[in-house]
C-alpha cells in the first residue's frame, strides 16, 4: 500500500465511521418518531399480498410509469442505485489498492457488463429528472409549479449526489483501463473504455477517484442522517415499508380510496353505543394520534407534488394543497418528538402527562412546537389553517398519484372528525345538512313521505319491497334521487330503462334514508352510523335470506353506491351494488336495450370521482355513451384516473366556496372547451354543480348537462325522453 492509498483508505474509514454512526442514530430516531403514532393492528394482515404488492409496485414501479417519462427516469434511477451500491462497496478495496474489486463477482464479465449498463442508463435516467425538476422549478416565471412549497435544495443535492457518484464509478474504472488494470472486455465496458482513453496514465488515479466517491456517498448519509425529514431521500428505504403497510393492499390501484377507515382508538374501531370522548379517541387532534402508519406516511413523502399538481383545490387557488398539508404534518411531528418522547402529551381530557422533571431538560422549541394547536390559524399558531382543511373535496386525486401510497384522505377525514364530533367547529353553513340528516334523514330537509313522488306520471308500476319478494334489483334512489328535480330524471330515465330491458327492481320507498356520506366525508361518523345501521337494518330486512350475490342493489349515486359498496360491510351489510351506467351497459351489450337514434352535437363525459377514481368504473359510462351516441366520445384532457373534481364531493356541496376561482367553473371551461353540446355525467351533485357552472357562464343555451341514463333514454326512447323532459322541469 502506497502513500496515497494510506491518505485515501483513511479518510474513507473516518468519513464512513462518522456516516454509519449518525445513519443509525437518524434510523433509530425515525423509528422512535413513527412508533409515538397509535396502533393499526390491521396492517399486518394478509403479509404475501403486502409483499407481492410491494414488489409489483417498487419493481414494477407501476404507480410511477403512470407519469411515463420520470416514471421510466426514475426507475433506472433506483435500479442504479441499489445496483451500483456495490460499486461503492467495491470503492473500499480500490482506495487500498488500485488493482482492488469485490471478492468473487468483481471480475465477472457479466456483472462488468450489468453495471456498464445500468450506469448509463442511471446518467441518462438522472439527467432527465434534474432536467425535469429545473423545468418546473417554482421560481420559473409563470404557471403552478408541483415543487412549489419543496424543499428544493434537497432534491438538487441527491441529484447530484447520484450523478457525481455515477459520474466517479466510470472514472474510477477508466484508470483502470488507462493503467491497464482493467479485467473486462472493450464490448462489455465500452464507456470505461472511452473513458480510459483519455485519462492519465496515472497508478494511483483509481483509489483517489474512489476516495471521492466515498466522500460524496457518506457526505450524502451525513447529510440525510441530520435531517431526517428529507423525504425526497429517506423515501428510498422507508418506500418499501410505506407500501408494504398500506390499506388494502390487494386493490389494484387507489388502495387509499373507496370505503373510509372506521374511527378507531387505541387500534379498534370505536362503538358509538359505548364510546366516551373522555376515555376514547374521537378523530385526531393531535399529531400523535394519527396511527403509526400515518406518521410513516408522513415521514416517506418524497415532497414530489404530484399529489398537488391534481388537487382541484390548490387548482383553483385554495390554501389547501395536499403536498402542504403533508409536510406540515411530518415537520410537526418530528419538531413536538422530543416532548413526546420524554413522556410528554396531553391525556383525553387535556391533562399534561409528563411531570415537571420530565420536562426540564427539553429545548424550548419542541416544548412551544407541543403548544401549537393541530388545527388553527396562522394567528393562533396552527398547524393546518382551517380553510386547508375544510378545502377538501375527498375526490382522492392525492392518493391516486401518490407514488408512496400516501392516505391523505384518511388524514383529512380524522381531521375533521375531531373537529366535529369534539370541537363542533365547522363551516357553520353545513349545519344546516347535518341537522336535516337528523331530523329528515336527508340533506335538504324534504318531508321523507315525499321519496316516491318522482314515480308520479310513470306508465308503469314502480314496485316497493314487501309488495314483491323476487326482484333482482332494488333500486336505491338515494336523496337527490327522489327529492332534487334534475336528479328526478335521472331516476325517472334509469326505471324507465329497467322496466324496457325486462329487469325486475323494487324501491324502498319512505323505508330508505340518507347513505350517510355527506356526514361521515364532513366528520361526523356519529351521524353516520346512525344513518347507516338504520340503512343496514332495513336492506338486511329486504333482502332477508339471500346470498350476498343475490342482495344485488342498483345506484344512481356514486355516493352512495361508495357507501353501501365499500362501508356497510364495517357495519354487516354486504351487498352487491353497481352504479346503473354498469347495469346499463350490461343491458346495452346483451341486447336488452338497442340504441336506434344516435344522440349527436358531440358528447363529453365528465368522471364522478366517487365513481371513477374511487371505484374504478371508467369504462361502462363510455360504452353506454358510446352506444347511445353511436361514435366517438369527446374526452377532456383531464379524464378518468385523472379528472377533475366538480367541486362537490367530502360534502363541499353543503358549503360555500369563498376561496379562489370556483372548481365547477373551472371544470366546465374544460368541458366546453372541447366543443361538446352535451356533457354527461353519473353523479347528481356533479349534475347540479356542472349545470351551475354552465349557467354561471352564461352557456345554458348551448351546454347541456345531463346522465348518461338520459342520453341512453334519448337513443332507446326518443319520445318518451322528450315526454319526460317536458313532465319533469328542470329547477334552478
Ligand atoms: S382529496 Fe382531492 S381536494 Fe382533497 S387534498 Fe386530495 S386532491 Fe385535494
Ligand atoms: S404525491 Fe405523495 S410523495 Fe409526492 S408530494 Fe404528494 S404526498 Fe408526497
Amino acid at each position: 500500500m502506497g502513500s496515497v492509498q494510506i491518505v485515501t483508505t483513511i479518510l474513507a474509514a473516518a468519513i464512513t465511521a462518522v456516516a454509519v454512526w449518525l445513519a443509525v442514530r437518524a434510523v433509530l430516531k425515525l423509528v422512535a418518531v413513527i412508533r409515538l403514532g397509535q396502533p393499526a393492528p390491521e396492517r399486518f394482515d394478509d403479509k404475501a399480498t403486502r409483499a407481492r404488492t410491494m414488489l409489483v409496485e417498487t419493481v414494477g414501479h407501476t404507480r410511477m410509469l403512470k407519469w411515463g417519462v420520470v416514471g421510466a427516469a426514475h426507475w433506472f434511477v433506483m435500479v442504479g442505485f441499489i445496483v451500483l451500491s456495490l460499486l461503492v462497496l467495491e470503492a473500499y478495496f480500490e482506495v487500498a489498492t488500485p488493482r482492488g474489486g469485490l471478492p468473487i463477482i468483481g471480475h465477472w464479465t457479466v456483472f462488468g457488463l450489468a453495471t456498464e449498463i445500468i450506469g448509463v442508463l442511471g446518467l441518462v435516467g438522472i439527467l432527465v429528472l434534474m432536467a425535469i425538476r429545473l423545468r418546473n422549478r417554482p421560481s420559473r416565471p409563470g404557471g403552478r409549479s408541483r415543487f412549489t412549497g419543496s424543499t428544493m435544495w434537497q432534491g438538487y443535492f441527491v441529484e447530484w449526489v447520484v450523478l457525481l457518484v455515477l459520474i466517479f464509478g466510470f472514472v474510477i474504472r477508466g484508470f483502470k483501463v488507462a493503467t491497464d488494470h482493467f479485467e473486462y472486455p472493450l464490448w462489455a465496458t465500452p464507456v470505461s473504455h472511452a473513458v480510459g482513453a483519455v485519462l492519465p496514465d496515472w497508478q494511483d488515479g483509481v483509489s483517489v477517484a474512489a476516495a471521492i466517491k466515498i466522500i460524496i456517498s457518506m457526505t450524502w448519509l451525513i447529510v440525510i442522517s441530520l435531517n431526517v425529514t428529507m423525504g425526497v431521500a429517506w423515501h428510498r428505504f422507508l418506500a418499501f415499508f410505506n407500501i408494504f403497510f398500506k390499506r388494502e393492499p390487494a386493490r389494484p390501484a387507489g388502495s387509499g380510496l373507496g370505503a373510509l377507515r372506521p374511527m378507531t382508538s387505541q387500534g379498534k374501531p370505536l362503538d358509538f353505543e359505548e364510546a366516551d370522548p373522555e376515555k376514547d379517541q374521537f378523530g385526531v387532534a393531535q399529531v400523535e394520534q394519527f396511527s403509526w402508519k400515518g406518521l410513516l406516511d408522513f415521514s416517506t413523502c418524497t415532497e414530489c407534488g404530484r399529489c398537488q399538481s391534481q388537487c382541484p383545490a390548490w387548482n383553483t387557488g385554495k390554501p389547501l394543497s395536499p403536498k402542504l398539508l403533508v409536510l406540515s404534518l411530518r415537520d410537526h411531528a418530528y419538531a413536538k418528538a422530543p416532548y413526546l418522547l420524554a413522556g410528554g402529551g396531553k391525556d383525553l381530557t387535556g391533562e399534561e402527562k409528563a411531570t415537571a422533571a420530565q420536562l426540564a431538560h427539553l429545548d424550548v422549541l419542541a416544548l412551544a412546537e407541543a403548544d401549537r394547536p393541530l388545527i388553527g390559524t396562522a394567528e393562533e399558531g396552527g398547524i393546518i389553517d382551517p380553510d386547508v382543511l375544510w378545502s377538501c373535496t375527498t375526490c382522492g386525486a392525492c392518493v391516486e398519484q401518490c407514488p408512496v401510497d400516501i392516505e391523505h384522505v384518511d388524514h383529512i377525514v380524522d381531521m375533521r372528525r375531531y373537529q366535529v364530533l369534539i370541537e363542533s367547529s365547522f363551516p357553520s353553513e353545513a349545519g344546516v345538512m347535518l341537522r336535516n340528516l337528523e331530523n329528515k334523514g336527508n340533506p335538504w330537509g324534504a318531508p321523507p313521505n315525499t321519496r316516491e313522488d318522482w314515480t308520479k306520471g310513470l306508465d308503469f308500476a314502480v314496485p316497493r319491497v314487501g309488495e314483491v319478494d323476487d326482484f333482482e334489483y332494488l333500486f336505491w334512489v338515494g336523496c337527490a334521487g327522489a327529492f332534487e328535480d334534475r336528479a328526478k330524471k335521472t331516476t325517472r330515465a334509469v326505471a324507465t330503462l329497467l322496466n324496457e330491458a325486462g329487469v325486475s327492481f323494487a324501491i324502498l320507498g319512505e323505508g330508505e334514508t340518507c347513505s350517510g356520506d355527506p356526514a361521515r366525508r364532513i366528520g361526523n361518523e356519529f351521524v353516520f352510523q346512525m344513518l347507516a345501521q338504520q340503512n343496514v337494518e332495513t336492506l338486511n330486512e329486504a333482502f332477508e335470506g339471500r346470498e350476498k350475490a343475490k342482495r344485488k342493489i342498483v345506484a344512481t349515486c356514486p355516493h352512495c353506491f361508495n357507501t353501501l359498496g365499500n362501508e356497510y360491510g364495517q357495519l354487516g351489510g354486504e351487498f352487491e351494488v353497481v352504479h346503473h351506467t354498469q347495469l346499463l351497459a350490461h343491458l346495452v351489450s346483451t341486447g336488452k336495450l338497442t340504441p336506434v337514434q344516435p344522440v349527436d352535437g358531440g358528447v363529453t363525459y365528465h368522471d364522478p370521482c366517487y365513481l371513477g377514481r374511487h371505484n374504478r368504473v371508467f369504462a361502462p359510462p363510455r360504452e353506454v355513451l358510446g352506444e347511445a351516441i353511436q361514435g366517438e366520445l369527446t374526452e377532456m384532457p383531464r379524464n378518468s384516473e385523472r379528472s377533475f373534481c366538480c367541486g362537490a364531493g367530502g360534502a363541499r356541496m353543503w358549503m360555500e366556496e369563498k376561496i379562489g376561482k370556483r372548481i365547477n367553473v373551472d371544470r366546465v371551461e374544460e368541458a366546453m372547451a372541447t366543443g361538446a353540446r352535451t356533457v354527461a355525467v353519473g353523479c347528481p351533485f356533479c349534475s347540479t354543480m356542472l349545470n351551475d357552472g354552465v349557467n354561471g357562464k352564461g352557456a345554458g343555451e348551448q351546454v347541456e348537462v345531463i346522465d348518461v341514463a338520459s342520453v341512453l333514454l334519448r337513443s332507446v326512447k326518443p319520445e318518451q325522453a322528450q315526454g319526460d323532459k317536458e313532465a319533469a322541469p328542470v329547477a334552478g
